[in-house]
């Protein structure tokens, strides 16, 4: 062996994984079971008291599931990972971990429909207030931190106007406030993005979107940075103080820069129960290994469509960060110069019935709630994903009642510019 240190696209087709050691099978196996046998009373006393480490019952861990969690970490450049059943599952371990009842924590206005719905409603039901703050106005991060603030939330790439986050100035805030930067790198995938190398502390994935990339299988994973110290200040006591769970134990004390991911497994995991399924696990480390290769021709696409609509009589404007006049074109050669990604909108001149009528004529584009598949995807946020928000709240998180998004598939460029050309002439 060389001392060469592997890249990216070495990493996607092996991190984590080796042949099977009893079978020699090469591809990683699926171990559908929910249980695993202890060798004596002894192995199964230190695997409950976390004096070792090894699988006991599949909620807890799966060595299907443990190669997907190796292999995502080393994507990102983390210290370890958790992969739970969805990005929304991720999103609650997270923070079940930072907050106790009463807690803040701030997070950019522009994400996900359903994280915006998540953070409102479900996470209030739980004592946790968000508090949020404008990504293209670094100040009303630092404007928002308060005693109670614990975390804070961006979208490296954020929904849905494929807008660039400047990773660096929030994180700074963060460092200054004494909190963790949680990054959502959907969108970016550590193949565009990562998060870590720009001072996030811990990433986030809906593993559902580009990194399993077939539009089949839900997943979700958190991935620890190793950065952040859980001790100072008794603000994270999940992390700094013993837990009567496991003897009295201190997590950061007793697994250092991977605590706050074994925190997410033996507290977050354990108890709340979003496990996900091997076979899932399965179907999404098949998609991470050609994920360098999707990701390029996504980005490439994109581009290519975001430059006809701009040319595109019907069109009132692109939101597209690698059009070269883009408001966030900076942004994203600095953060992502292989590509701004391939989810973007754009606003028609025709409004609201322009759009629902334009989804309605497409043929090659699916008309569907999901990004990040194979097929190239549109919907109509201001009638479906963000119909919720009032209209203000739509403006200000870019799914105006004009706005189309578009998520480019990896099909032939052509044929998805003479389908949009076909339903925009229509
Ligand atoms: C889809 C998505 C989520 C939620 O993930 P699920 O796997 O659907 O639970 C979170 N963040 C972003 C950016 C997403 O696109």
């Amino acid at each position: 062996m060389s001392d060469r240190l592997p890249g990216f696209s070495t990493l996607a087709v092996h991190a984590g994984a080796q042949p099977d050691p009893t079978t020699g099978a090469r591809a990683t196996p699926i171990y559908q079971t929910t249980s695993f046998v202890f060798n004596d009373a002894d192995h199964a006393a230190s695997l409950f008291g976390l004096q070792a480490f090894g699988n006991i019952y599949t909620r807890i861990g799966n060595p299907t599931n443990a190669v997907l969690e190796e292999r995502v970490a080393a994507l990102e450049g983390g210290t370890a990972a958790l992969a739970v059943a969805s990005g929304h599952a991720a999103q609650v371990v997270v923070l079940q971990q930072l907050l106790q009842p009463g807690d803040e924590f701030i997070a950019a206005r522009k994400l996900y429909g359903g994280s915006i719905n998540q953070f409102t409603h479900a996470f209030k039901s739980f004592g946790w207030n968000v508090v949020w703050a404008d990504p293209d106005d670094i100040t009303s991060f630092e404007r928002a931190v308060t005693p109670r603030t614990k975390a804070i939330f961006i979208e490296s790439i954020a929904n849905p106007g494929g807008s660039i986050t400047d990773i660096e100035a929030i994180s700074t805030v963060a460092r200054k406030a004494g909190v963790p930067l949680i990054v959502d790198n959907t969108l970016a995938s550590p193949y565009l993005i990562r998060p870590i190398d720009h001072g996030a502390d811990i990433v986030v994935h809906s593993l559902t979107k580009f990194l399993g990339g077939h539009g089949n299988s839900l997943g979700g994973i958190i991935v620890d940075a190793g950065t952040f110290d859980w001790s100072t200040g008794g603000k994270y006591p999940m992390l700094s103080e013993p837990r009567p769970e496991y003897h009295g134990i201190r997590l950061q004390e007793t697994f250092g820069n991977f605590a706050f991911a074994i925190a997410c497994r033996v507290l977050g995991l354990r108890d709340l129960g979003p496990a996900l399924s091997p076979f899932n696990a399965f179907m999404i480390l098949t998609g991470i290994e050609t994920l360098p290769l999707r990701m390029q021709k996504h980005c490439d696409n994109a581009k290519a469509i975001a430059e006809f609509l701009s040319g595109h009589p019907a069109v009132a404007s692109v939101s597209y960060a690698g059009l070269p006049g883009d408001k966030y074109s900076q942004l994203a050669r600095k953060y992502a110069p292989r590509g701004a990604g391939a989810v973007f909108t754009f606003s028609l001149k025709g409004g609201y019935d322009a759009g629902v009528s334009l989804v309605s004529k497409l043929q090659l584009f699916s008309h569907l709630a999901n990004v990040g598949d194979t097929r190239s995807l549109v919907i109509h946020p201001a009638s479906t994903t963000h119909s919720q928000l009032d209209d203000a709240a739509k403006i200000r998180s870019g799914a105006g009642p004009d706005v189309v998004r578009l998520s480019i598939g990896i099909e032939d460029k052509e044929d998805l510019i003479a389908d949009l050309e076909q339903a925009l002439s229509a």
